[in-house]
């Protein structure tokens, strides 16, 4: 495109010139040139004065931001402009009509050059309504009854995409225009809220359309004014987004799950699919939670998420979060089973590397309940509760697994475990005992003390995994009153035994939210003084991973109940990945090395290999669990393992199966030392 170039030859036929013709600088705001007839118009002195004018000064807003776009549209489109101006030289307005074209500087900037007509005769009504039109945000356009535009008021020039777009090429979406079109042919006028295109990227405007004539042509035309309402449209978005889902994790919320219920259900029926849902429950989530602080918790379960959703095949599977730590999928095919199969291989692949939070390494591992429809229910209250009883099923039986509904779940229902107040009474009636697994010297076979756990073979639900009631009773706010009587019944035992000249050492199992209790030292000194028992014979265990960052309540509780005599162990050493400087931190005496690191192959044990050889190096008492195998049991006696603890010695046992088990093994030594004598 060619613009006009100032030259000698162009300012010397302004000058003869009886109109004003002046030239503005529109970059920084300063007439630059002016001739005769201007200097009058502009009541300046001189052209000197004129020029040293800063009238950007006084330039409102609006008006700069219009001669910006005027620039842009001489230089892309050689455009002209004539529009009723109010100047105000020396303060008094005076209404010109101008016209405004595109003119190069010798700097080879664009300019505008401006021709002052004679003043219109129009009446301060038009001439403020003109001026209105020029400032308004609303855009306000002309069309003709081809759809090309007549006119553009400032502000719909500013956004339009293309100066050449038509008005039915102003909607994203054709149809919305046809209904507008159509309501505008049949009342006249017409209003819609509607995507459109503009310059930047699709927005939303509220469009109102009128028909009318053309006051130059005559013609029939359109007028249309329109409003942007995009935030407005984001935020009621928004806001209809969150009612479905949820914040945290983004993934749809349990709301969105039992509204469309229905419809999956009926969609399954239709395709003449199967459907399964998969509850899926993060184990040990609370303490997590606990142990990296609410906020990285939530981030945690962001990352959950994130891992759950590269799982989905495709779009058949939905992934929502329940709420808590609780996620479900919903998915169908005609082969439900293989499409299962592989959607819980994604997500065993998935979460066998471990999560980076707060500096730390936390495995994640997942209690997963299946049910079918129309195999295990036909409707959602049925079909979610079953999943729930299989995810408690799972949890029942060592978490980190995958538990398929099965009629004989009914028995034992978690949900009345959490809601009718079982555990209270369970604890009220003292239903909780110990069993107590045998911890044998690795090198005499002696048994040297034992490990206390508790069971609870409740009369309602039959035998209840610890792995259940403990995390309930630590959401029920429970678990201080269940550990205060395990230590005792722990306690009660070690006493009985040190009577019987048979001096065995207890360990009980801790839980972190009995650490952070302020009362903690107080109810062990209190059991340890109405038991009699002797606390250098009673240890703590407290699982690695639940061990929590730095906390000063808890190394005060542990530093004071260790000043009374009794130690403290890591439990599940190796799962928490923990750092070692965290470890040191707390004054333990030994660890137990989790069960999964020795019941291996023997060419899969460099993790106890590295364990066992760290710990002896930093002089901890090594414990190994759960052993199996004379193999095993010889692995650690090459390693000098000082205890272990498993099956291959025995299952934990009541406290009557424990005591003849010693009983035996006495009798046992006595007579080997009988034999030895004679
Ligand atoms: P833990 O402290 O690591 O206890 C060892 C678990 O391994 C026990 O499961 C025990 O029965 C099992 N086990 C022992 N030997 C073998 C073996 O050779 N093979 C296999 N496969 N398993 C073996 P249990 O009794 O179900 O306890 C589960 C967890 O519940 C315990 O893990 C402990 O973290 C927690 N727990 C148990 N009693 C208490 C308690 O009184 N208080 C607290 N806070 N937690 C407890
Ligand atoms: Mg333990
Ligand atoms: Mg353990």
């Amino acid at each position: 495109m060619r613009h006009f170039h100032l030259d000698a030859g162009a300012y010397s036929i302004f000058s003869r010139l009886r109109t004003a013709v002046w030239i503005f600088d529109i970059d920084k705001g300063h007439v630059v040139w002016g001739n005769e007839a201007s200097l009058e118009i502009w009541a300046a002195d001189s052209l000197e004065e004129l020029v040293s004018r800063d009238m950007g000064r006084d330039m409102s807003q609006s008006v700069a931001q219009r001669l910006a776009q005027y620039r842009e549209d001489f230089i892309t489109s050689d455009a002209v402009f004539s529009e009723n101006w109010s100047l105000y030289p020396k303060g008094k307005p005076l209404t010109l009509r101008v016209i405004h074209s595109g003119v190069v500087l010798e700097d080879g900037r664009m300019a505008m050059l401006c021709e002052g007509m004679e003043k219109q005769s129009v009446d301060n009504e038009t001439l403020r309504s003109a001026e209105a039109l020029l400032h308004t945000k609303v855009m306000i356009t002309l069309f003709a009854d081809d759809g090309h535009a007549l006119y553009r008021n400032p502000a719909a020039r500013a956004v339009v995409s293309d100066i050449g777009e038509t008005f039915p090429q102003h909607f994203v979406d054709s149809g919305v225009y046809e209904m507008l079109a159509s309501e505008l042919k049949q009342s006249g006028a017409s209003r819609v809220v509607a995507a459109v295109n503009t310059k930047a990227e699709i927005c939303w405007h509220e469009v109102a359309a009128r028909f009318c004539y053309d006051a130059v042509t005559g013609n029939p035309a359109t007028l249309v004014s329109e409003v942007d309402v995009t935030e407005l449209k984001r935020t009621q978005e928004r806001a209809l987004h969150l009612t479905t889902h949820d914040v945290v994790t983004e993934l749809y919320n349990r709301k969105y799950v039992m509204e469309n219920f229905p419809r999956f259900l009926d969609l399954v029926r239709e395709e003449k699919f199967e459907g399964a849902l998969l509850l899926i429950d993060i184990d040990y989530f609370k303490y997590v939670n606990e142990s990296v602080g609410h906020e990285k918790g939530e981030r945690v379960l962001v990352e959950v998420a994130n891992r759950l959703r590269s799982c989905m095949i495709d779009s058949q599977d939905q992934l929502a979060r329940l709420g808590g730590d609780e996620f479900l999928v919903q998915t169908m095919d005609k082969d439900i089973d293989s499409r299962v199969r592989k959607l819980l291989k994604n997500v065993q692949e998935k979460f066998s590397r471990p999560f980076h939070v707060a500096n730390r390494s936390i495995p994640i591992t997942l209690s997963t309940g299946v049910v079918f429809f129309p195999k295990d229910g036909l409707d959602a209250t049925t079909l979610m509760k079953r999943a729930d009883l299989s995810v408690y099923h799972a949890k029942n039986h060592g978490r980190n697994r995958v538990s398929y509904y099965d009629p004989s779940f009914e028995m034992a229902g978690r949900a009345d475990i959490f809601h009718d107040g079982a555990l209270h009474a369970a604890l009220e009636n003292r239903e909780f005992t110990i069993h107590l697994q045998p911890r044998v010297h690795v090198h005499s076979g002696r048994i040297v003390g034992a490990e206390a756990l508790a069971r609870w073979n409740s009369p309602r639900y039959g035998m209840v995994s610890p792995d259940v009631f403990i995390s309930a009773c630590e959401e029920f706010g429970l678990i201080l009153e269940l550990g205060a009587q395990m230590f005792e019944l722990a306690a009660i035992e070690q006493k009985k035994y040190l009577r019987q000249g048979r001096p065995l050492t207890i360990s009980v199992n801790i839980s972190p939210y009995q650490l952070k209790d302020p009362g903690l030292v107080q109810t062990i000194e209190k059991i340890m003084n109405e038991t009699g028992c002797s606390p250098n014979h009673l240890e703590f265990e407290i699982t690695e991973s639940a061990m929590p960052e730095d906390n000063e309540t808890v190394t005060q509780a542990i530093n004071a109940i260790q000043r009374m005599g009794f130690r403290f162990f890591i439990d599940d050493f190796g799962t928490g990945y923990s750092n070692l400087s965290h470890i040191q931190k707390y004054p333990f005496s030994g660890l137990k090395i989790d069960r999964s690191f020795v019941n291996v192959e023997a060419e899969q044990r460099k993790l106890a290999e590295m364990i066992v050889m760290m710990a002896q190096a930093m002089s901890y008492n090594t414990v190994a669990e759960g052993i199996e195998t004379e193999e095993q049991l010889e692995w650690l006696r090459q390693r000098e393992v000082d205890e272990y603890q498993g099956f291959f010695f025995s299952k934990p046992l009541d406290r009557e199966k424990f005591a003849v088990l010693l009983r035996n093994e006495d009798a046992e030594l006595n007579r080997q030392k009988l034999w030895q004598a004679s």
